[in-house]
């Protein structure tokens, strides 16, 4: 992004880390926050939405911004709800690295409920998939074979149960 450069001017930082950048402009429009200053504040803001919606949101990238934007700026804001919508659509299973798991759990508490909601939001959709998944225990493979739904595989590092 072409204003990339002139931030790095304005914070004297040689930032090669997007998310380092997007925090000194969401703590640019905590600023103009602060001061009642509404037409900057919505300046700001525009820039921070164009320039996070061009990266991909993976918990450990965003654990510093997540945190300091879910403290310092008011929860009816738009920025908000743009890093859970967007982690929403961006982080899935191929970002399987370990440090994903470990930094989901430093997440702030509001931005974890604001993921549940969204994907209560989205169950419609799971409601046919839902009813092909078997929460039995079977006694052997070959009853669970001749069961015909989708068994639970349970990955201890992600703490969660996939269905295949
Ligand atoms: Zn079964």
């Amino acid at each position: 992004m072409e204003n990339n450069s002139a931030w790095e001017r304005i914070t004297e930082t040689e930032c090669n880390d997007p998310f380092v950048t997007s925090l000194i402009m969401a703590k640019t429009y905590s600023f103009g926050n602060r001061f009642v200053a509404p037409a900057f504040r919505r300046a700001i803001n525009d820039i921070l939405v164009r320039y996070v919606s061009t990266f991909t949101l993976i918990p450990m990238d965003i654990v510093q911004l997540t945190c300091w934007v879910f403290e310092h700026i008011p929860s009816d804001r738009p920025l908000l709800q743009l890093l859970v919508n967007q982690f929403c659509e961006d982080w899935d299973d191929y970002y399987d690295e370990e440090e994903n798991y470990d930094a989901l759990k430093l997440l702030p508490q509001a931005f974890t409920i604001r993921v549940l909601k969204r994907h209560s939001h989205s169950k419609i959709n799971r409601e046919a998939e839902a009813s092909k998944c078997c929460f039995y225990e079977h006694a052997s493979d070959e009853e669970k074979a001749s069961c015909g739904k989708s068994h639970m595989v349970y990955k201890a590092h992600e703490g969660y149960g996939y269905f295949q």
